[in-house]
């Protein structure tokens, strides 16, 4: 039998948080209780501001526990391609964020005790055409030779080294990657934030906010708020409560499975450095093996009619693991589960400022790192402190035409760029 949850809630189940009442007033209020929301809150406390975080949902029921916990800190558009379209100094700027987003979420984890197993395994990119290939070499070597990362290329005739498929043309190897258990890391990171002090209120959605004089109000579930600050950490659970934001995220349904545990022999000979993986698809593929190593999880973005933890359609994803790994067709499923990831057009996470309110947001699929960085960025910047600077505060953050926030299209678009991905055009 097949479990519609994620693996991870099975050694991390969602956290209950005691009810408390809602306070009608408050320093700060947060919308959403991800990873990103969380970081916001924690930051404020600790720096004596009274913070009060709402969640439409339960603890973590975004995707900041349901993820496939691969902590990379990456951005969609290849280092190369940014200097080409963006110049040396900005890819430069935004590519050395995201190493020092991902160290910064190591020291975290270390300084606060937070046993997610995390672990620095690195992650193998796999070509899925001969000319990626070539790309892929060329990126490791900017990267290489800009930021010191010791990016690693590996042809086809050797990456059975590296994964147990012959489908793939070679790939890369970026050392500096690493996997975690995304509950865990979610449990540690609201445990530390309810010690510090922070109101987190579970099932309790906001559906308005309003400017107040130099403050806001905001109608929630359960009363109206007032609040000196607000942030909104909403991500691919955007609802209406923020249309300006709405406007501008297309939430994409990511699913992940898992296999029932296989032999220590075939973990071997499938992943035999235990690393994280991806391909280099439009729609692509994201693996690793489970922490303790007896099960592959493998994820990839889907389309269609689903509902939140419950049944979904895998075939198309199970097919596609089963031709990476043909080892795996006699291997059944135990988890299937999916979640929200919020892109945007212009493919890069987002700390925006508008009319006062904060918005950390648009992790496009890569919010382990980046959601907890620009949560706390953003209260940084509240707090006025100079290290909440960052390369992607400020920036363009286009609304996308003729769109209101119903994402229609989804299912088009993924047909379409399969499609594309198919026949390598
Ligand atoms: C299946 C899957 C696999 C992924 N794999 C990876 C990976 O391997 N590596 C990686 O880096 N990233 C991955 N991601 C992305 C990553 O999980 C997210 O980017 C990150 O968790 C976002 O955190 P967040 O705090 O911004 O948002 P979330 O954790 O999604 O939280 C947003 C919260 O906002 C709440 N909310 C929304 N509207 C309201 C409202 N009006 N009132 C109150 N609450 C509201 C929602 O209930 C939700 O809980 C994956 C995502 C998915 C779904």
């Amino acid at each position: 039998m097949i479990t519609h949850t994620p693996y991870w809630w099975e050694e991390a189940p969602p956290p209950e948080v005691p009810r408390t009442p809602v306070a009608g007033r408050c320093d700060a209020a947060i919308l959403g209780a991800g990873y990103a929301g969380l970081s916001a809150g924690l930051e404020l406390a600790r720096n004596g501001r009274s913070v009060q975080i709402f969640d439409k949902g339960a603890a973590g029921g975004g995707a900041s526990s349901r993820n496939g916990g691969i902590a990379s800190g990456n951005l969609r558009i290849s280092f190369s391609r940014m200097i080409s379209t963006l110049g040396l100094e900005r890819a430069r700027a935004y590519y050395g964020e995201g190493i020092e987003a991902r160290d910064d979420l190591a020291r975290f984890v270390s300084e606060e005790n937070i046993d997610c197993r995390l672990q620095r395994v690195g992650r193998f990119t796999a070509a899925t055409r001969p000319e990626h290939y070539e790309r892929l070499a060329r990126e490791a070597e900017a990267l290489n030779e800009h930021f010191g990362l010791e990016a690693g290329v590996v042809p086809k005739s050797e990456q059975s080294a590296e994964i147990g498929s012959e489908i793939f043309h070679g790939g890369t190897v970026r050392p500096d990657i690493c996997g975690l258990q995304p509950a865990l890391l979610y449990r540690g990171l609201l445990e530390v934030a309810l010690r510090e002090g922070v109101t987190v209120h579970t099932h309790t959605a906001v559906s308005a906010i309003r400017r107040e004089g130099t403050g806001y109000e905001l109608a929630t579930s359960r009363g109206a708020v007032s609040a000196r600050n607000v942030i909104v950490c909403t991500n691919g659970y955007t609802d209406g409560a923020v249309p300006w934001l709405q406007r501008r995220l297309v939430p994409v349904p990511s699913m992940i499975l898992a296999t029932q545990p296989i032999s220590k022999t075939l973990m071997e000979r499938l992943c035999p450095k235990r690393r994280m993986f991806g391909d280099t698809n439009r729609i692509h593929h994201y693996f690793r093996p489970s922490p303790d190593g007896q099960r592959i999880l493998f994820g990839g973005r889907t389309a269609g009619n689903l509902q939140a933890d419950g049944p979904a359609p895998h075939d198309h994803l199970r097919r596609r693991m089963i031709r990476i790994f043909p080892d795996l067709a006699e291997v059944g499923l135990s988890h299937v589960w999916w979640g929200y990831v919020a892109m945007n057009l212009d493919h890069l996470p987002q700390l925006a400022v508008r009319d006062g309110v904060y918005y950390a947001t648009g992790f496009c699929g890569s919010g382990v790192v980046w959601a907890r960085w620009f949560g706390r960025k953003a209260a940084l910047n509240i707090l006025g402190d100079r290290a909440g600077s960052s390369a992607f505060g400020n920036q363009r953050f286009r609304a996308i035409p003729f769109y209101n926030g119903n994402p229609w299209f989804v299912p088009g678009a993924v047909a379409w760029f399969r499609f594309l991905d198919r026949f390598g055009l």
